[in-house]
Formats: structure tokens, C-alpha cells, sequence
């Protein structure tokens, strides 16, 4: 099977999984760069998976169904582009001889999902949509503090080797935040410069992984000493205890510059 991530807009991707004739995507904002990319790679499009319901993830969906006769799956408590297969909890989605099982993980979107893949050619993979990203995590639209960290919870309680799909190139400008929360974390140091390097050479960051990102994202190290002492600088009226850091973390993410 081959991943890979196609860019749409300034800084989203849309990934591919294929087999080198049938492709599944996940969360096309737009149809024609992907359909393009289908076309060069002469692959078919056999399934479109969804997230959650912002528009940089479903503006395609109704363009490429039209046009490939893809088979459409969403979460089962969102404004979706009709029609399409629900999905909720526990479900398995079965794609490309693969079973996907579903995870909700509400916070950024009170119905987003996630799609966990226990095995690709030896490795579990993620589509995660904007829950997690690579330093960082997705901004409460529609959930509250503990909804996100629950959610985020159960991506860090996946297998380390997990392979994490974000829908954003959003790694450098996190990378920026968690430094300052944990400017003595010497992993994140060194992340940061691969990071930089890659991007300098147009090279997208993702996929991460969960081991990485529970060394290296403060959206998952609420529990830890160093992390839970910058929030409480921070904002000294934090309530204790990992979520009281948590919401000050993202409260303060959403100020930093
Ligand atoms: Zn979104
Ligand atoms: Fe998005």
C-alpha cells in the first residue's frame, strides 16, 4: 500500500491510500488537484472518508462522488454532503481490504471521528482529521476542554508506532508554542530542527507518530511537571490537575503569536 499525502489549499493534505489500482481519500476540501493526482497515478477512487464536516474537508466530496462513483463514509452526528454511509463508535469500516475502525473524538467538532487502521504493511495508521496534529492539537469549536482531552487520551493510548495522519501542515508554527511551554525538552529541540529542514525543502512533517508526539506535543503532556509549570506561569489562576493545564495550554495557544 502506498500513503500519501496530496496538499490542497495553503496548508492542508488530503491524504491517498492505495494499492496501485483502487485509492481511498480522506477529507477532500476541493475535488480537482486530487482527481488530477488520481488520474496521473491511474488509480480508481474507491472510497472517501470523512471526519468531520468543515468545509477544507468536504468541499470535494460531492465533485469526486459524482464523477468516480466513490462510496462516501462520515461521522454519524455531523452536517454531511448527503448521501452517505454514517459511522459512530466501534464501527469497522471496511476499504481496500483493510478494516478501519472508528474512534469519535469530539472537541474541535462535537461529532469528528477518526479512522484507526491496526495494521498497513506492518505499521497501525491514523486519519485523525483536526483532533491531533503533529505539536499541537485542533482548536474547540465545538466541544469543551475535557471532550478534547479525552479524545486526544484515546489517539495517545494507540500503539507508539501508529502512523498519524493529520489534515494540516501545521507542525512548524506548533512547534513555536511547544518550545515555549517546554523549552528544556531536548526531543522537541531536535524535532524542531528536522522539522525546519523538511519544510525548507517543500517536504511535508507528517506522518508523525504517537510515540513521538507523547515526547514531544504539550497537548498530551498535561501530566507532566515541566509542562504543567508553564501553563500555571502562564496563567496562574489554572485549576490543578491535567486538565486545568490542558485548558490553559489551549487557552494560551490561542493568543500565541
Ligand atoms: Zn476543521
Ligand atoms: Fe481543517
Amino acid at each position: 500500500m502506498t500513503l500519501f499525502p496530496v496538499p490542497a489549499f495553503s496548508d492542508n493534505y488530503i491524504w491517498v491510500l492505495h494499492d496501485g489500482q483502487r485509492a481511498l481519500v480522506v477529507d477532500p476540501g476541493e475535488a480537482s488537484g486530487v482527481m488530477a493526482w488520481l488520474a496521473q497515478h491511474r488509480l480508481t477512487l474507491d472510497t472517501i472518508l470523512i471526519t468531520h464536516h468543515h468545509a477544507d474537508h468536504v468541499g470535494g466530496v460531492a465533485a469526486l462522488r459524482d464523477a468516480t462513483g466513490a462510496r462516501v463514509i462520515g461521522p454519524a452526528h455531523e452536517p454531511m454532503p448527503e448521501p452517505l454511509e454514517r459511522v459512530g463508535a466501534g464501527e469497522v469500516v471496511k476499504a481496500l481490504g483493510l478494516n478501519f475502525e472508528v474512534i469519535e473524538v469530539p472537541g474541535h467538532t462535537s461529532g469528528h471521528i477518526a479512522y484507526f487502521c491496526a495494521e498497513v504493511d506492518g505499521a497501525p495508521l491514523l486519519f485523525c482529521g483536526d483532533t491531533l496534529f503533529s505539536a499541537g492539537c485542533g482548536r474547540l469549536f465545538e466541544g469543551t476542554p475535557a471532550q478534547m482531552l479525552d479524545s486526544l487520551s484515546r489517539l495517545a493510548a494507540l500503539p507508539g508506532t501508529t502512523r498519524v495522519c493529520c489534515t494540516h501542515e501545521y507542525t512548524l508554527s506548533n512547534l513555536r508554542f511547544a518550545r515555549a511551554v517546554e523549552p528544556g525538552n531536548a526531543e522537541l529541540s531536535a524535532y524542531a530542527e528536522r522539522c525546519q529542514r523538511l519544510r525548507e525543502r517543500n517536504l511535508p512533517t507528517l506522518p508523525s507518530s504517537i510515540e513521538l508526539e507523547k515526547q514531544i506535543n504539550p497537548f498530551l503532556r498535561a501530566h507532566v511537571p515541566a509542562v504543567e509549570q508553564s501553563a500555571r506561569a502562564h496563567d496562574p489562576h489554572s485549576s490543578p490537575g491535567p486538565l486545568g493545564v490542558f485548558t490553559a495550554l489551549r487557552a494560551w495557544k490561542n493568543t500565541y503569536q
